[in-house]
Parts: C-alpha cells; structure tokens; sequence
C-alpha cells in the first residue's frame, strides 16, 4: 500500500496522513517606515512575494470536493483575490493597511497581518513569509490545530 511511511494510525485504527501544502502570489506595493533611520524611512517600493503554507491531516474520503486535501488551493486563492490583494496591491501600504493594525509596514508586520487575514476567513496558516526583495524574508509561525 503506498505511503504507509507517510501515514500512522490514530486512536481507532484510521490511517492518518499529514502534509503541508503552499501556495504563493506576489504584488507590487509602496511603504515607508517614518521611524527608521535608514533610507526606508522615504517613500519607496518593493515586489513582494508571499508564501502561506497549511500543515495539517489529509482528509479522508468522503466524497466532498476536497478529499485528499488538507485545505483547496482555491479556498486560499479565493481568500488572496477578495481579501488580500485589493489592500495590497498597487497600494501604500501605510495607508491601506497601516490603519488596520499593520503598523510599522515592515515584512514582519505584513506577515503576521496576511497571516492574520487568512485565519479569520477560515483558512488554517501555519506558516506565512513574506519577501520584501528576493534576499530579505519575514515569516511569522503560527499553531497548526487552534483555528
Ligand atoms: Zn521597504
């Protein structure tokens, strides 16, 4: 039987398989952060890249749409365009989402918020990251089973 070195057995005997799946997006955005002392602190923009993975039980078949998945790809997908990417891309993110609690814009900041978005609209991230450039990341953990 195939992936029985991926599968263990839970308390009545079920095969319980475990994964994790991610999905990524980029936007273009603008931001500054007014308390550094560097550059950053003048307007300025970047090409972020964003990674939000969900580690959790592979669902068993039961004849719904996401069998064998542990979340849709399009449940995530759904999220980003109605959600995410209307605060996001194109934006000042000092304005856009810099008022809602993601303040100071820095990658950690907009992770967590991203994260945050996410789980409140019913997608379980355990992990986000967020890429600022293609050398600096942020990514923010959060549990796998408290959503
Ligand atoms: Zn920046």
């Amino acid at each position: 039987m195939p992936f029985t070195e991926n599968s263990s057995k839970d308390d009545t005997g079920r095969s319980v398989r475990r994964a994790e799946i991610a999905k990524t997006w980029s936007f273009d955005a603008a931001h500054h952060l007014p308390s550094h002392a560097g550059k950053c602190r003048n307007p300025h923009g970047h090409t972020y890249t964003v990674e939000a993975v969900v580690e959790g039980e592979v669902k068993q078949p039961r004849g719904e749409s996401d069998d064998g998945m542990v979340v849709d790809f399009g449940t995530l997908s759904a999220i980003w365009k109605e959600h995410l990417e209307p605060r996001l891309d194109h934006q000042d993110l000092n304005e856009s989402i810099g008022a809602d609690g993601c303040w100071p814009t820095t990658a950690e900041n907009i992770a967590h918020w991203i994260a945050l978005t996410f789980r409140s609209r019913g997608a379980p991230v355990s992990r986000l990251s967020v890429w600022e450039t293609p050398s600096g990341r942020a990514t923010v953990y959060y549990g796998t089973d408290d959503v």
